[in-house]
């Protein structure tokens, strides 16, 4: 049976009007619940593992690692991400220093392919920290996700683990500066995220409150438990498709994902 159109439009928009008016619905333009976004660099926006594979090849060419014996470089990058992942975990805990951290990821590689060299690792560790600032892969998205959210009013700033001098030499090489008001690194903070310093530090810097920030990021531990304990809702940029172990406020794998949310 066809319902003629005239007798379901008036109905519909009595509906509708009933609705409004009873229930807490409110424009999502006159309302936005956060005004401060913090965000994550390394994995979240600037891709590090591409980057670092780029410096890591330099790096493999210019010391004739093919001719001692490393013929293999994915063989060799994926031994330096597992002992890098498992060095900064360690110095994220504290137990070992940033200058430690810097030469042992190459020392603990080499030594995988039998090469215990201590100069070799050292020199390597210089030359790859040297250029690494000034790769500029970023995510897809990354730029235009930035202007839609500085477009809308929100304001960004970074929270970042990195060294200062470093994570502000990459964020001039991929043209994303501009888009941060405050840069708040683990080296400026005194104190490295997950602990709540840098949360607190964070908030007091900018002049946020908690309840109207957010905190994005691809670490789980570092970002998103860290942001969760100082009173912060978080976003998990799951760019890998991990399965995660702590509930984040939002899940996205894609940054585009964000304009749902913002
Ligand atoms: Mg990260």
């Amino acid at each position: 049976m066809i319902i003629p159109r005239c007798i379901i439009v008036p109905h519909l928009k009595s509906y509708l009007a009933l609705q409004l008016r009873t229930s807490n619905f409110v424009p999502r333009t006159y309302f936005m619940k956060y005004r401060h976004i913090f965000f994550d660099l390394d994995h979240t926006l600037w891709d590090f593992e591409t980057n670092a594979k780029e410096v890591l090849f330099e790096v493999y060419g210019m010391n004739g690692l093919a001719g001692r014996g490393i013929a293999d470089f994915d063989y060799f990058f994926e031994r330096y991400s597992y002992h890098n992942n498992r060095l900064w975990d360690r110095y994220t805990r504290g137990f070992i220093k940033q200058e430690e951290l810097r030469w042992k990821r190459m020392w603990f590689t080499l030594i995988d392919f039998k090469i215990g060299d201590e100069m070799l690792s050292r020199l390597m560790a210089v030359q790859f920290l040297e250029r690494l600032p000034f790769k500029r892969n970023i995510f897809p998205y990354t730029t235009e996700i930035l202007q839609y959210l500085k477009n809308k009013g929100y304001k960004l700033h970074l929270i970042t683990n990195g060294f200062e001098s470093i994570q502000h030499n990459k964020l001039r090489s991929s043209n994303l500066q501009d888009y941060f008001e405050e840069v708040i690194t683990s080296e400026s903070a005194n104190s490295l995220k997950p602990h709540p310093e840098i949360f607190a530090y964070a908030l007091a810097k900018t002049g946020a409150t908690k309840e109207e920030s957010i905190m994005i990021g691809d670490n789980l531990d570092a970002d998103i438990k860290g942001a969760m304990d100082a009173g912060m809702d978080t976003v998990f940029v799951n760019h890998v498709k991990v399965q995660p172990h702590i509930h984040a406020t939002y899940v996205i794998h894609h940054l585009k994902e964000l304009e749902e949310i913002f």
